[in-house]
Parts: C-alpha cells; sequence; structure tokens
C-alpha cells in the first residue's frame, strides 16, 4: 500500500460516510419520486442530506442542485446562468479549475465576452488589477475560484465580490478545494453560488453540488424534472446520502481537521526548506492547512514523483500532460513562474489519515534522491 499524500485529488472515505450509504446500497431503493413509502423514504435520505450540504456551505437548503461533482456544477453555473445576448462579460481569473477556465473558453468561442483576471506572483488573483478591470465594466457574472487547488493559495472572494455591482452581477466561487479544509459561509463571503464535490471532503466520488440562490436562465440536464426542474435524473440516494454525512463530519471536525492538516504541513515545509534552492509555490500567502506545492530546481517534477512512486507514495505532479507533451501548469504561468522551475512542480496534499511518521518517510526519501543526485548537478542549480 502507498502512503497516500495526494489528498486534493481525491480524499479516502470517512468511515462515517460508509455507514451512511451502506443501508442504500445493501437494500432496494425506491426512486425518490414515487408516492409509495419506500420513495418516501428516499426522499426524505435525500433531504436530509440537502440540509447537512447548506449547512456545510451556510446557506439555505432550497439553494442545493445535487451534481455529479464540482465539474458539472461549474458547467452548470455558468452554462446555465450567463447571456450572451446581455452584452456585459463574465469575469474569472486566471488561476481556475479546467472545469471553470475551459467551460468559459467554451463559451467565448460562442461570443460570450470574458475577462480573465491575473494572478501576483504569490498566487493570489490581483486585487489591484482587479479593481482597475472592474471600474470600467459591469460584469453579469464573477467566478472566482475559493482556494487553488494547485498552490492551495486562498483567494480574496469576499474583496472581488465588493468590486462588482451586487444587484447586477451573481457571484459565484469553486469551492471544493476549501470545503472540509475551512469554514464556509456563503453569505460572509457575499456570494450567491458555490461548486463542491463530496470526494475532495471524505465522501464519494461522482456527487457534488451547486448551490445557487436564483434560477438559472436554462437547465443543463432536462428530463423528468428531478431537483425541482433543474437537474433531471433519478437521483443517486447512497452518495447523496455519504454526501449528506460528509458534510456533517466536516463541520463537526473543521477544527481539528485544520490543526492535524497544518502540523503536518508545517513539518514537511521545514524539511523541504533544508533543500538548497527549494521553492515553495505561495508560501507567503495564506494557504490550505494541507497543501504544498514546491520545486526543487535541478530535479524534474515527473522524474520525482515517479522515484517517490516506486517507493511507495503517492503524490502529485503538477503540470499537465497532453498528447506526451508535458506543459507547465497554467496556475505557476500565470503566476510569473519560469517555465522550467514550473516543470519541477511537485504537490503533496495531506489528509486525515496521515501522519508525522507519514511526512519524515516521505522527507527522508526525498533528502536521500537529492543526495544521490550528481554533485555537478546540484552546484549549476544552487549558482
Ligand atoms: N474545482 C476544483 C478546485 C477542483 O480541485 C476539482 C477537482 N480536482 C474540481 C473543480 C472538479 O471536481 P470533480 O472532478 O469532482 O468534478
Amino acid at each position: 500500500m502507498s502512503t497516500y499524500l495526494d489528498h486534493n485529488a481525491t480524499s479516502p472515505l470517512h468511515p462515517e460516510v460508509l455507514e451512511a450509504m451502506l443501508p442504500f446500497l445493501r437494500e432496494p431503493v425506491a426512486n425518490a419520486s414515487s408516492l409509495h413509502a419506500p420513495g418516501r423514504m428516499a426522499r426524505s435520505a435525500i433531504e436530509q442530506a440537502r440540509a447537512k450540504v447548506a449547512d456545510l456551505l451556510g446557506c439555505q437548503s432550497s439553494w442545493v442542485i445535487f451534481t455529479s461533482g464540482a465539474t458539472e456544477a461549474n458547467n452548470f453555473l455558468l452554462k446555465g446562468f450567463a447571456d450572451p445576448e446581455a452584452g456585459r462579460p463574465v469575469v474569472s481569473s486566471e488561476i481556475e479549475h479546467p472545469s471553470v477556465a475551459e467551460t468559459l473558453q467554451q463559451l467565448e468561442r460562442q461570443g460570450q465576452a470574458v475577462e480573465w483576471l491575473p494572478s501576483n506572483e504569490l498566487g493570489q488573483v490581483d486585487l489591484d488589477r482587479a479593481k482597475e478591470i472592474l471600474q470600467h465594466i459591469n460584469p453579469q457574472i464573477l467566478s472566482v475560484i475559493a482556494a487553488n487547488s494547485e498552490t492551495g493559495v486562498i483567494q480574496p472572494v469576499r474583496e472581488l465580490s465588493d468590486l462588482v455591482n451586487r444587484s447586477e452581477c451573481l457571484v459565484h466561487s469553486d469551492m471544493t478545494q476549501v470545503a472540509g479544509k475551512l469554514s464556509i459561509d456563503m453569505a460572509a463571503l457575499n456570494v450567491d453560488a458555490a461548486s463542491i464535490s463530496a470526494h475532495k471532503l471524505m465522501g464519494p466520488q461522482g456527487i457534488g453540488a451547486l448551490a445557487v440562490n436564483r434560477k438559472p436562465l436554462r437547465e443543463l440536464i432536462s428530463g423528468g424534472g428531478q431537483e425541482k426542474n433543474r437537474r433531471s435524473g433519478t437521483e443517486n440516494v447512497a452518495m447523496i446520502a455519504g454526501f449528506g454525512r460528509a458534510a456533517e463530519m466536516a463541520l463537526l471536525e473543521i477544527e481539528a481537521r485544520y490543526h492535524h492538516l497544518l502540523v503536518l504541513r508545517e513539518r514537511f515545509e521545514k524539511g523541504i526548506k533544508q533543500i538548497s534552492n527549494a521553492v515553495i509555490f505561495g508560501e507567503q500567502a495564506d494557504r490550505l492547512p494541507n497543501t504544498c506545492y514546491f520545486a526543487i530546481p535541478w530535479f524534474h517534477g515527473e522524474s520525482l514523483l515517479m522515484e517517490l512512486d516506486k517507493s511507495g507514495f503517492a503524490l502529485a505532479s503538477g503540470s499537465a500532460c497532453h498528447s506526451e507533451v508535458t506543459k507547465p501548469s497554467h496556475v505557476l504561468t500565470a503566476m510569473g513562474v519560469d517555465d522550467s522551475l514550473a516543470l519541477n512542480a511537485v504537490r503533496v496534499s495531506f489528509g486525515m489519515s496521515n501522519s508525522i511518521e507519514d511526512v519524515d518517510a516521505v522527507l527522508a526519501r526525498i533528502h536521500q534522491l537529492v543526495d544521490s543526485l550528481p554533485l555537478a548537478m546540484r552546484r549549476a542549480a544552487s549558482m
């Protein structure tokens, strides 16, 4: 078994979540739209879960629409609410997840105006630049990620939301990485809509939600009218029940999780900083407690990753592999990081199952690998 250090990709199920799901997997589950008693039982499980997800986000239950995950939630929000006829732009940032960035690029090709807010070198949406840009436009939608999945850098969502005309602009945030790691209060953040995925908070894969305080212009999935006509299709009761329990547990454990994860990350980063010229991206910014995105100048990210994989450590690389061409992360490019350094990026994201022993073991292996590099390479990199 590998030591799993890739929790921003997906986190293992919380034992309570499995317990909540099992009854709906073991026994036949009725269609929640049916009027008979088994149908009403399924409906009740869905509505309880909806209330728990709403509690996690600090919004009303009626805002929560279950989706297959944050990708669908982001697509739904942008495609369901953007109105190219309105002649007003959608504003987003250069450091979004592809489920926002690619969707907006698709809308752009269909004639929707889109403005992209730049990042500063710390990996935060640049507020000064945002002020300048937003002075001249009246966006119909502002969509900004709450914390970046690669760097873990927390974004100034509230400050950005204060820069737009709130009576005319729908403010959305992709909160996928924040959920379960930091408290969320949609009202305090002054946002109308949020996307999350259950598997980032120890829930099952393939279920998530869009919470939004108004009706879309168009449905993404038409059919039998489930989810108040917003997202048709028979509900996945087991997954929804698991998501509800994951949200409930996250809310109960939020502080304990934060402290556990921060201790691990700080210990890890202390060890990484002992390697000469190692870089931690976004180090000076407020970050998620579990995420460390780093690069060792003379060590190609994928080589380091594969070496660690051989030794039983599962980490993520920072580059995207498309058609065998390895490209630097768009997030690091937006932060002004050199391509050569960006290609060395590796991400560690800790989870609740990790321990101090895991941190020490992976650090020891990284140091061993670095020490085994030819001295000339290390010297060249430290010049
Ligand atoms: N947004 C962010 C910030 C993410 O990290 C992810 C998953 N990596 C998604 C959206 C998409 O989530 P899913 O794959 O569960 O649809």
